[in-house]
């Protein structure tokens, strides 16, 4: 496929905008800019198609099967685009008075009303961008709590090594040392090394759970007490909510500050690089050093505040706002009963995939998982020489788009699968032989499996280089 400036052609273009209605104003020679622009000249037809094109060979939740394990790639109901899209929500500037922005305020208040029930927390902002972006801005409200509290011996957060790779990244981000701790052969937290690694520095523990290879710890209440008993806080990376949603809440497993990822959990299509949310939950001892502003209900409405302590402003505004319609339309939607049947059908959608491959496959851990699963290829890389990255090139000449690979980094030659609940069991059994064929493959002739894909648009990338040397523009 040709790139847009190839297609160019001098002289060719399109003119859509009106003509000019206001006086022109001329611009200083410090304002112009130095060469001319260069942008394609293209017809409008020959744009449409451009990128209609480039839609037909992106695989998104819409075109299959999507499950990559930790992301939550379900089925985003297009009522809540249609929400998303009422001009009362897109029509807003920014800078609107407050009492002029009544609704949108109301929009943010009742989700931040719903969640904090859904996580057992007291106050929530929409603010962050996304889950890491969550992240760093929970841990700044640990920071400025324990700086307030005059403690800042405590510059240690601990992080187990199943976690995903965002934890530590926040963590140091936000000025604080990581301190890495092994889990057990469940892929739980090893209780033995956390009360090893607790002291008078410590500043607290981020966790998820269930955590990343999809099993839920059941010692929680023994680890937040451990952080808590050593002075600490626990920061909980909500990124797997969707699996315990109406079920157990974070609260009460003893979380001071939490994460959602609003475009995995509430309804956001995601994975093209956003615009998500990662709104930031808290306890009531937490809620002063919210980020600026804050929405707080007052006698004449719906007000924006600066919360006391607040440590500033992380995004501009509102955050990603229409993300938070849309997910505020999701939870309306599904309700108190939808809620916790949701978490369930996702859990079950893991539960039989993982009990169809698992005389198959090698699964990494035993027993009953949460919203995902991981196998480990590890035998068959050895025996055959088929790694997951094989695996996962096979299926995408199926049409399936492959489950995460290489995470956690705990587990061999991994592949987590995360069904979610939107799936049919048309869709899991399709999968299931799917899997089992390339499986089949694998035995009797695995060199195939080394040159797959052979139905995508381009074949094996060389991602070093691509990553090493991305080239983004076109010269
Ligand atoms: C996705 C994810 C994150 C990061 O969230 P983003 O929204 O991608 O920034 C953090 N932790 C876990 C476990 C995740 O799956």
């Amino acid at each position: 496929m040709k790139l847009i400036f190839e297609k160019s052609r001098e002289g060719i273009g399109c003119s859509i905008l009106p003509d000019c209605d206001v006086p022109v104003c001329s611009l200083s020679d410090g304002q112009k800019r130095q060469e001319a622009w260069k942008l394609p000249q293209i017809a409008e037809v020959d744009i449409s198609r451009h990128y209609k094109e480039l839609v037909k060979r992106v695989h998104g939740v819409n075109d299959g099967f999507y499950p990559l394990g930790s992301c939550t790639m379900k089925y985003n109901p297009q009522v809540n685009e249609e929400m998303a899209k009422l001009p009362g929500f897109t029509g807003i500037h920014p800078l609107q008075p407050a009492d002029t922005v009544q609704g949108c305020l109301s929009v943010i208040k009742e989700l931040e009303t719903d969640l904090c029930e859904i996580t057992g927390m007291d106050g929530m902002t929409m603010q962050p961008a996304a889950g890491a972006h969550g992240e760093f801005t929970g841990l700044l409200l640990i920071k400025a709590y324990l700086q307030a509290k005059g403690e800042t011996k405590r510059t240690k957060i601990i992080v187990p090594d199943s976690a995903h790779g965002t934890n530590p990244a926040s963590a140091s981000m936000a000025g604080f040392d990581i301190v890495n701790i092994p889990s057990n052969e469940e892929g739980c937290v090893d209780l033995e090394a956390l009360r090893a690694a607790v002291g008078e520095d410590t500043a607290g523990l981020m966790l998820t759970n269930p955590n990343t290879v999809g099993i839920f710890d059941k010692n929680i209440l023994d680890i937040t007490s451990i952080i808590h008993e050593a002075g600490g806080l626990c920061y909980y990376d909500g990124a797997n909510l969707n699996a315990i949603m109406g079920i157990v809440r974070p609260g009460d497993m003893g979380f001071d500050v939490i994460h959602l990822n609003l475009h995995k959990t509430f309804s956001t299509p995601h994975g093209g690089g956003g615009p998500g949310a990662g709104a930031v939950g808290c306890k009531e001892f937490l809620k002063p050093f919210l980020p600026d502003d804050y929405v707080v209900e007052t006698e004449s409405g719906l007000a924006m505040v600066t919360p006391e302590q607040t440590i500033g402003r992380v995004k501009e505004f509102y955050g990603n706002f229409l993300v938070v319609v849309k997910a505020l339309a999701y939870v309306k939607t599904l309700g108190k009963e939808g809620i916790p049947e949701a978490s369930s059908n996702a859990v079950l959608n893991a539960n039989y995939m993982r009990v169809c491959l698992k005389d198959t496959y090698d699964m990494a851990y035993e027993g009953i998982c949460m919203h995902e699963f991981v196998m480990t290829l590890e035998k068959l890389h050895h025996d055959k020489d088929v790694s997951a990255l094989d695996v996962a090139k096979m299926l995408l000449d199926n049409g399936i788009h492959p489950p995460t690979m290489y995470f956690p980094l705990i587990v061999h030659e991994a592949l987590m699968v995360e069904p979610t609940e939107t799936e049919s069991k048309e869709t899991l059994d399709h999968a299931v032989e799917v899997f089992k064929k390339i499986y089949a493959t694998a035995m009797e002739n695995p060199e195939i499996l080394h040159q797959c894909p052979m139905t995508t648009p381009v074949g094996r990338l060389d991602e070093v280089r691509a990553a090493r040397n991305p080239v983004l523009k076109y010269e």
